[in-house]
C-alpha cells in the first residue's frame, strides 16, 4: 500500500460523476495529493467501484454511492453519506453533468428538465448540502465549459444555458461562504477526450480546430486545475478556462 503526503493530506472529497471520465480523473488526482474520496454515479457501478480500488491502491480511503444529481433527495444523501462515512467533508467538486445538443427547435420539454435538473439543480443543492457541512477551508469547484464563454456554432442552446446558470452560483457563494473562509471556483473545460465527447467522434476535428492548440484536452489536465483549487486558499469567485486556447 501507497502512502501518498500531497497538499490535500487529511482532507475529504466528494466528487458527482466520477466513475468515469474527468470524474474519475479528478477522483484519483485528489486521492494522489492525499484526499479520501468519494465519487457518485448512475449506471456505472462496475466503473465507480474501479476507481474506488483504484484510490484504496493509493493508501487513501473511498467510496462510491450512486446518487443521479436529478434526483434531489439523492443528491443530498451523497453528501450526507460521504460526510458520515468519511468524517467530513472539505471538497465537493461538482462534475456530473449531461449534454442534450441539437437544434432548438428540436429539444423536447423533457430534455429541457433533465438537463436543468442535473447541470443546475443537482449542483445548486450538492452546494447547499455541502456548504452546511463545510468549516473553513471548504471548497467548491465545479465543473462549467468553454461554452460559457464562447459557443462555436448551433445547437447548444439547452447545454450553454445550464452551464452558464453555474458562473452565476459560483460567484454568489464565493460572495455568501467567503466569511466563513470557503472558496467556491469553476473550471471550464474545452474539448476532453471522454465518453461524452470522444476525440474520435465526428464532430472532433472541428472541435480541436477551435482550441488555439488544435487538439483536445486530457482529463488529467482539467483534474490538475481541480487538485489545484482544492488547495488554494486565496482564490474565491472565479472562473479558470482549461480549453487549450478555445477563448482566445
Ligand atoms: P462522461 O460522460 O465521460 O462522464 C460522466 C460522469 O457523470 C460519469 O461518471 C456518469 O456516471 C456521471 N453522471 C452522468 N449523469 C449523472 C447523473 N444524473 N447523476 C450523477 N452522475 C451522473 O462526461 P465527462 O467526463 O466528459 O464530463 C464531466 C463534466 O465535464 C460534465 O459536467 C460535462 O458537462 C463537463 N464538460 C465536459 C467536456 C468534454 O469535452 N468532455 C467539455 C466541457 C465540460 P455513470 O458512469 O453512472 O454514467
Amino acid at each position: 500500500m501507497t502512502t501518498t503526503y500531497g497538499t490535500l493530506h487529511g482532507k475529504i472529497a466528494l466528487v458527482t460523476g466520477g466513475s468515469r471520465g474527468i470524474g474519475a480523473a479528478t477522483a484519483l488526482r485528489l486521492a494522489r495529493e492525499g484526499a479520501d474520496v468519494a465519487v457518485t454515479y448512475v449506471s456505472g457501478k462496475e466503473a465507480a467501484e474501479e476507481v474506488v480500488r483504484s484510490v484504496r491502491a493509493l493508501g487513501r480511503r473511498a467510496v462510491a454511492l450512486r446518487a443521479d444529481s436529478a434526483e434531489a433527495a439523492e443528491v443530498a444523501d451523497a453528501v450526507r453519506c460521504t460526510a458520515e462515512t468519511l468524517g467530513g467533508l472539505d471538497v465537493l467538486v461538482n462534475n456530473a453533468g449531461v449534454g442534450v445538443l441539437g437544434p432548438l427547435e428540436g429539444l423536447s420539454l423533457a430534455d429541457v428538465d433533465r438537463v436543468l435538473a442535473v447541470n443546475v439543480r443537482g449542483v445548486f443543492l450538492a452546494s447547499q448540502a455541502a456548504a452546511g457541512r463545510m468549516t473553513a477551508g471548504g471548497r467548491i469547484i465545479t465543473i462549467g465549459t468553454c461554452m460559457t464563454q464562447r459557443v462555436p456554432g448551433p445547437g447548444g442552446t439547452l447545454y450553454a444555458t445550464s452551464k452558464s446558470a453555474l458562473v452565476g452560483l459560483t460567484k454568489a457563494l464565493a460572495r455568501e461562504l467567503g466569511v466563513r473562509g470557503i472558496t467556491a471556483n469553476i473550471v471550464h473545460p474545452g474539448p476532453i477526450d471522454t465518453d461524452l465527447n470522444p476525440a474520435g467522434g465526428p464532430y472532433a476535428p472541428g472541435q480541436a480546430a477551435m482550441t488555439a492548440l488544435g487538439r483536445f484536452g486530457t482529463v488529467d489536465e482539467v483534474a490538475g486545475m481541480v487538485a489545484y483549487l482544492a488547495g488554494a486558499d486565496y482564490v474565491t469567485g472565479a472562473e479558470f478556462a482549461v480549453d487549450g486556447g478555445h477563448a482566445a
